[in-house]
C-alpha cells in the first residue's frame, strides 16, 4: 500500500509541532504516512488544498488563520464543526472535503483527563473569537461551565460567536472595555493569538479569584505573557496549550486512521522540550 499523505495548512506554519506529533503517532501505531506543513496565505488556501488533493492528500489539519475558511469550503461537516463554524480537520472522501473540529474535545480532554480539573459550574471568560475560540466554545458549554462570556478585539466577531452558540442564557458577548465591571471568573481562556505577535492584552486583576484556572491555548513563547499575568494576579492553576495540541491531534488521527493513539508519551516528550509551564494543582 502506498504512503498516505497528510498535512497541516496555516500561515505561518513552519513552527507547527503537528508533523512531529503525527509522525510519533504513526510510529506508535505502525501506520505508514507522510505528514508535512504547508504554508498557505488565506487568498491561496483553496487552490493549495486542491493541489494537495490532486497529489494524493487524504487529510489535512488547518490552523490559524484558516479555520473559518476551511469550514466554508467543506461539502460536509460534523455537528461539532457546524456548531463551531470552524474546521481544523479535513478528510478527503469521494472527491469532497469533510470537515470536523477536534479543538474542543482536545482542550477538554487535556484539562479534565490529564490535568484532573473539573470544569463544571465555572464562570468562564473566553478571550478571542477566531477559529480556536469557535472550536472550544461549544465544548466548554458541553463540559458544563456555568456561564461563558466572550470578548474579542473586534467585538462583532464575539457577537457572532455568541449568537452561533445559541444558548443566550449561558453564552454572551461583552466589550473588552467593560471587563472591569464583569466581576471574577473561575476559568479564563486566552484563545487570542496576541502572544505570538508580542501583543499585550489589557486585563484587569479583578477578573480572577483564588480558584481561577487560567489557560492559554498557545504554547511556547506565545503563552508566556498571558500566563505570566495569570500568575502575577494569583491564579490558582495555569495551563498552556501543549496538552490540547496533542489531544486534538490524537482525535484527528483517530478520524483518519480509525485508531486512537496513546498521547501520554508524546505529550511527555514535547513537554520536555517546551517546558514553558503547566502548574495545575
Ligand atoms: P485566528 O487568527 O483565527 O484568531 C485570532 C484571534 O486572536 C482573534 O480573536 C483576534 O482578534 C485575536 N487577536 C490577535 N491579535 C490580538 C491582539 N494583539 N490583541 C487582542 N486580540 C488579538 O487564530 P486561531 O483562533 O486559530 O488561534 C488563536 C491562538 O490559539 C493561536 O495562538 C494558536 O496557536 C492557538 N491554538 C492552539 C491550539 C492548540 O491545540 N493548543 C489549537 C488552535 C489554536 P480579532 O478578531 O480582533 O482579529
Amino acid at each position: 500500500m502506498s504512503t498516505r499523505r497528510y498535512a497541516v495548512f496555516g500561515h505561518p506554519v513552519a513552527q507547527s509541532l503537528s508533523p512531529r506529533i503525527h509522525a510519533a503517532f504513526a510510529r506508535q501505531t505502525g501506520i505508514d504516512l507522510e505528514y508535512t506543513a504547508i504554508d498557505a496565505e488565506p487568498a491561496d488556501f483553496v487552490a493549495a488544498l486542491e493541489r494537495f488533493a490532486a497529489d494524493g492528500g487524504g487529510g489535512a489539519n488547518v490552523t490559524l488563520p484558516l479555520k473559518e475558511a476551511a469550514f466554508a469550503l467543506c461539502q460536509h461537516s460534523s455537528e461539532r464543526a457546524r456548531r463551531a463554524g470552524a474546521v481544523n480537520t479535513l478528510t478527503r472522501n469521494d472527491g469532497h472535503w469533510h470537515g470536523d473540529n477536534t479543538d474542543g474535545v482536545g482542550l477538554v480532554r487535556d484539562l479534565t483527563d490529564r490535568q484532573g480539573l473539573d470544569l463544571r459550574a465555572r464562570r468562564t471568560l473566553l478571550l478571542g473569537a477566531g477559529g480556536a475560540a469557535r472550536g472550544v466554545a461549544p465544548a466548554l458549554l458541553d463540559a458544563g461551565v456555568e456561564e461563558l462570556i466572550i470578548v474579542n478585539r473586534t467585538p462583532e466577531r464575539a457577537d457572532a460567536l455568541a449568537d452561533a452558540l445559541g444558548e443566550p442564557e449561558r453564552a454572551h458577548s461583552r466589550y473588552w472595555e467593560s471587563l472591569r465591571d464583569e466581576g471574577d471568573f473561575e476559568l479564563i481562556i486566552n484563545a487570542t493569538s496576541a502572544g505570538r505577535s508580542g501583543g499585550h492584552l489589557p486585563l484587569p486583576s479583578t477578573l480572577t479569584n483564588s480558584r481561577t484556572l487560567a489557560v492559554d491555548l498557545s504554547y511556547g513563547e506565545g503563552a508566556i505573557a498571558f500566563l505570566a499575568w495569570a500568575r502575577s494576579v494569583g491564579c490558582r492553576s495555569v495551563v498552556d496549550g501543549l496538552g490540547m495540541l496533542v489531544e486534538q491531534a490524537a482525535e484527528s488521527f483517530r478520524i483518519w486512521h480509525g485508531v486512537r493513539p496513546d498521547t501520554d508519551a508524546v505529550y511527555a516528550a514535547l513537554r520536555e522540550q517546551n517546558a514553558i509551564l503547566v502548574t495545575a494543582d
